[in-house]
């Protein structure tokens, strides 16, 4: 039988407020372990949460320049598990009722024979959360691990597509134009190697043409984007593999591990039921007013698609120099202030910068 695959990705970008979700502390990565720390994100009986406005308007940034809806009511729930860097033993999250849903993101996937197509992968919703701490395990061959609470309360957004996704490619071009969107409008620097961007996919196949969703994993611990292509074109070659052997697909957490390029079952997926969600008692509702959203929307900038398809239009350049030019906005500015400066050659001046001025900022 023939299949395709299907996939969702679920992102957590660590933000780059200067203070954390709930208290005061600094939002800083690499101080001394715990020593960014308060009775409120160490979750000392009695401490309140108090919400960080600058999160609120970034995430609603995040959520206008992924073409989200901004809800004006949204709610704060706790979600409960266990684990030794979450010391309150729940993490504030948006559960029922997030800021931001409906988007969407459009990408441009390569084709093996140098073509190419659109793609509109649909976001199902953008939701604020807490982090939580990191264990540091003892590397002198002692059974010890050691909590550092350092990162324990600093604000996250959790972005969730629909399951849009077909191959490990297209997951490779959502994660290049979810990142380059948040860069752009400077709401995370979105760091794969420091954790300020993570990313789990879900993975299941079905018949070709079916329209029922096959049973999923979910897969973790991949550390760059070529990792989750790699994992996601492994894990859909395995469920295949599985299928056509007779086997059934557990629901199931795996790991990805880079060295061997395979996937591992980790543990049986819990149910939300486990978690045992309901709405934070110490949090108000949200409630955002039409100036908030506007004053958000008004600060952003020219967004990566739309500076693409104008310098395309302006200076009728070939895909790939466009490509180049808008990696970082402030490129972008350089090429159009020289063009400005010597008007009659955009092509030769998109060349020089692609090579010798690059090369320079290496
Ligand atoms: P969970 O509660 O297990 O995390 P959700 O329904 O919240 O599941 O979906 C989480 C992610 O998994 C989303 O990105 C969604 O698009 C994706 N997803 C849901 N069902 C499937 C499926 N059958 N195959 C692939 N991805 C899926
Ligand atoms: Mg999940
Ligand atoms: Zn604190």
């Amino acid at each position: 039988m023939e299949y395709e695959a299907v996939i969702g990705l679920e992102v957590h970008v660590q933000l780059n407020t200067k203070t954390k979700a709930f208290c005061s502390c600094p939002n800083t990565f690499g101080a001394p372990a715990n020593t960014l720390t308060c009775p409120r994100c160490q979750a000392h009986p009695g401490t309140l949460p108090i919400v960080n406005k600058e999160m609120v308007h970034k995430t609603i940034k995040a959520g206008i320049a992924t073409n989200c809806a901004i809800q004006k009511v949204s709610r704060f729930a706790r979600k409960h598990y266990f684990y030794p860097d979450l010391p309150s033993y729940y993490q504030i999250t948006q559960m029922d009722e997030p800021i931001c849903t409906e988007g969407h993101i459009d990408i441009t996937v390569l084709n093996e024979d140098g073509s190419s197509y659109n793609k509109s992968v649909r976001i199902n919703r953008i939701h604020m959360e807490e982090d939580a701490g990191k264990l540091v395990h003892d590397d002198t061959g002692r059974p010890l691990s050691y909590v550092d609470l350092n990162r324990a309360g600093c604000c996250l957004i959790e972005c969730v597509s629909e399951p849009d996704i077909s191959t490990g490619e297209e997951a490779y071009q959502y994660l290049t134009e979810l990142k380059k969107i948040l860069q752009y409008i400077n709401v995370s620097d979105c760091n794969m190697e420091e954790g300020s961007l993570r990313c789990d996919a879900n993975v299941s196949i079905r018949p070709k043409g079916s329209k029922e969703l096959g049973v999923k994993t979910e897969v973790k611990n991949m550390n760059s984007f070529r990792n989750v292509r790699l994992a996601i074109d492994y894990e859909i070659k395995r469920q295949i593999k599985a299928l056509n052997n007779g086997e059934k697909i557990l629901q199931e957490t795996r790991l990805y591990d880079a060295k061997e390029n395979t996937t591992k079952g980790m543990r049986s997926k819990e149910g939300a039921a486990d978690y045992r969600y309901f709405p934070d008692p110490d949090i108000p509702v949200l409630i955002l007013k039409e100036e908030e959203i506007e004053s958000a929307r008004k600060e952003l900038p020219e967004l990566p698609q739309k500076k693409r398809e104008r310098l395309k239009k302006d200076y009728d350049l070939p895909d790939q120099d466009i490509i180049v030019l808008t990696e970082e906005p402030e490129l972008a500015d350089y090429y159009e202030a020289a063009v400005k400066a010597y008007p009659k050659q955009p092509k030769k001046i998109s060349n020089w910068i692609m090579v010798e001025v690059n090369a320079c900022l290496l």
